[in-house]
């Protein structure tokens, strides 16, 4: 339970610093992997973006753990790489404004969440129009939030919620023809790969943080 870890009061709060090698002076997280797993997305982003920070959120203590030891071997094996990228156990549905900043992200993942079925546990799901507004506190504008799902009745939900969310508007089909991370969101995550492997169809929603109607 919530107990078992620490949790920041506020992201000033976040040593961050343990996290990357001292090169990153001041870290300042960009990209967040929300639910991230056993971590294929990060390890794959790490080359992609070398100066980015970005880091893993996991609500499992021992999948957590295996991130960071993944991690921490991948640093040993490629002297100077990996540096960019880390992990951090905590309940991302509470505790996301204790880690980042106003308009800090430029990033989001939100790959494979847990579907929560029956109607009571709707609540837990991982977007819903209340979490939007948590997301987009800590997004920037023109920041990219990234969700997929091989659950139909998900992907809807995700997608209507993002649809209805006034802070966000769907990415046009030729920015996500173009954006490199788009194919690692099934090719790069254990989820994805377990989904191609049987051969199952995937519901992506794609969204950009925009700026209120009234700003
Ligand atoms: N994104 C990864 C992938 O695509 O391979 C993992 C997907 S897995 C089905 C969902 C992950 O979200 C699990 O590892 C679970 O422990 C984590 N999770 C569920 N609720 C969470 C929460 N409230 N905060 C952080 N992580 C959570």
């Amino acid at each position: 339970s919530d107990s078992h870890f620490p949790v920041p009061i506020c992201p000033s709060d976040v040593d961050f610093a343990s996290h990357y090698p001292p090169q990153f002076s001041a870290p300042v997280v960009r990209f967040a992997d929300v639910g991230c797993g056993f971590g294929g997305l990060l390890v794959a982003l790490s080359p992609l973006f070398p100066d980015t920070l970005i880091i893993g959120m996991e609500l499992r203590d021992k999948v957590t753990e295996y991130v960071k030891d993944r991690i921490h071997g991948l640093r040993a094996t490629n002297p100077g790489h990996y540096t960019n990228i880390s992990v951090v156990r905590t309940n991302s549905m509470k505790y996301i404004p204790n880690y980042f900043h106003k308009a800090q992200l430029s990033k989001m993942f939100f790959l494979f969440p847990d579907p929560h079925f029956k109607e009571k546990n709707h609540r837990r799901r991982v977007i819903s129009l209340h979490l939007l507004d948590e997301y987009a506190y800590v997004m920037q504008l023109g920041a990219i939030i990234y969700t997929v799902t091989d659950v139909e009745e998900l992907g809807d939900w995700m997608k209507s919620c993002l649809e209805n969310h006034p802070l966000f508007e769907a990415v046009g089909e030729d920015d996500i023809s173009t954006d490199p991370v788009v194919k690692l969101l099934i090719s790069a995550t254990e989820e994805g790969q377990k989904v191609a492997r049987n051969g199952g169809q995937t519901f992506m929603a794609i969204y950009r943080r925009v700026p209120s109607k009234e700003d």
